[in-house]
């Protein structure tokens, strides 16, 4: 299984101009123009990442709001590379917006980096992600490396044990209530009156 991004989406010539002719900011991005252009982008790399998140690896749904086009270095900060290939991975709605505008480069740069080494997160065209991050149960990130330990910090990935762990009590009670009822479901007449019985004794 491939852990990173092998081959950027290709845009058309005809994409390209389309670009060129509506693009002039960031803000641009969200035009209408580009909707079409957004979802052959999204089937483009679903696959290539094995239909996973960047950042968190959990499965990406396909409804529209369950899956977005990450902008790995800020385009709010780098205008530049809203339409950069190599820019452009899916991830999660969370991590996206976990990870916002924050920095992730440790220097400025002029043109897209062709190596990952100025990235201070893990970088899903350049790095191999098992090498930064071990995932255990599928909520608990482990950092091998210090791009990991920042890529867990930047998209606030201690976020998912939080959730496994209130999933986990929220089951227990669900399965302690169904216990009980299906014992009080299944109980015959004496045992029935034996508990009526044994309550009122407490009660007493
Ligand atoms: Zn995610």
């Amino acid at each position: 299984m491939s852990n990173q991004i092998k081959i950027p989406y290709k845009f058309t010539l005809a994409e390209k101009k389309i670009i060129t002719s509506n693009f002039s900011s960031h803000l641009d991005w969200e035009k209408v123009i580009f909707d079409a252009l957004k979802i052959k982008i999204r089937d483009n790399l679903r696959p290539k990442q094995n239909n996973k998140c960047c950042y968190c690896k959990r499965e990406l749904g396909y409804d529209i709001k369950e899956v977005d086009i990450e902008h790995i270095i800020p385009k709010s900060e780098y205008s530049d590379f809203t339409f950069e290939p190599k820019n452009l991975a899916l991830s999660c709605p969370a991590c996206n917006t976990k990870k916002g505008e924050k920095k992730i480069l440790n220097r400025k740069i002029v043109r897209y980096p062709v190596h990952s080494k100025n990235c201070t997160i893990n970088h899903a065209h350049y790095d191999d992600y098992s090498k930064n991050i071990l995932i255990h149960d599928g909520c608990v990130f482990e950092a091998l490396t210090t791009k990991g330990s920042h890529t867990i910090t930047v998209c606030e990935l201690f976020r998912l044990k939080i959730v496994e762990n209130k999933a986990k009590v929220k089951i227990a009670k669900r399965n302690k209530s169904s216990r009980l009822i299906n014992l009080i479901m299944n109980a015959n007449q004496l045992e029935l009156q034996n508990a009526m019985t044994e309550l009122m004794k407490r009660i007493k």
